[in-house]
């Protein structure tokens, strides 16, 4: 299951991060995930207190935020944010010459910790 190798992803890069800084129980972990990650945050909530069950993250409450997708326009610059359904162009000058800047991103942003 492609969520499990992502909470386990998560769950090193905590214990990594543990051992760096010294702490031992992790409280509140809090995840921002892209629309577009292709993250099921659903899923990810279901098998997270199993995959953290031996690790410091144990009982920690996973927090997740969800970020839309905004696209940057390589012609005029501009910034556009973009729902599911939308063509990924331009709103300003139609351009379909664009990047994604955010939204395909999966990050820890917090950590509350003992
Ligand atoms: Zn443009």
């Amino acid at each position: 299951m492609h969520e499990l190798s992502i909470a386990y992803d998560v769950i090193e890069q905590v214990e990594a991060a543990a051992i760096r800084h010294g702490f031992k129980k992790v409280n509140q972990i809090h995840l921002l995930v892209g629309e577009w990650s292709g993250v099921d945050v659903e899923a990810l909530q279901f098998c997270f207190p199993e995959a953290t069950r031996k690790t410091c993250l144990k009982d920690a409450h996973l927090l997740i935020t969800c970020k839309g997708l905004t696209i940057q326009c390589l012609d005029c610059f501009e910034l556009t944010p973009i729902s599911r359904e939308q063509a990924l162009a331009c709103a300003k000058c139609g351009s379909v010459n664009t990047k994604i800047i955010e939204g395909k991103e999966l990050r820890i942003v917090d950590l509350d910790v003992d």
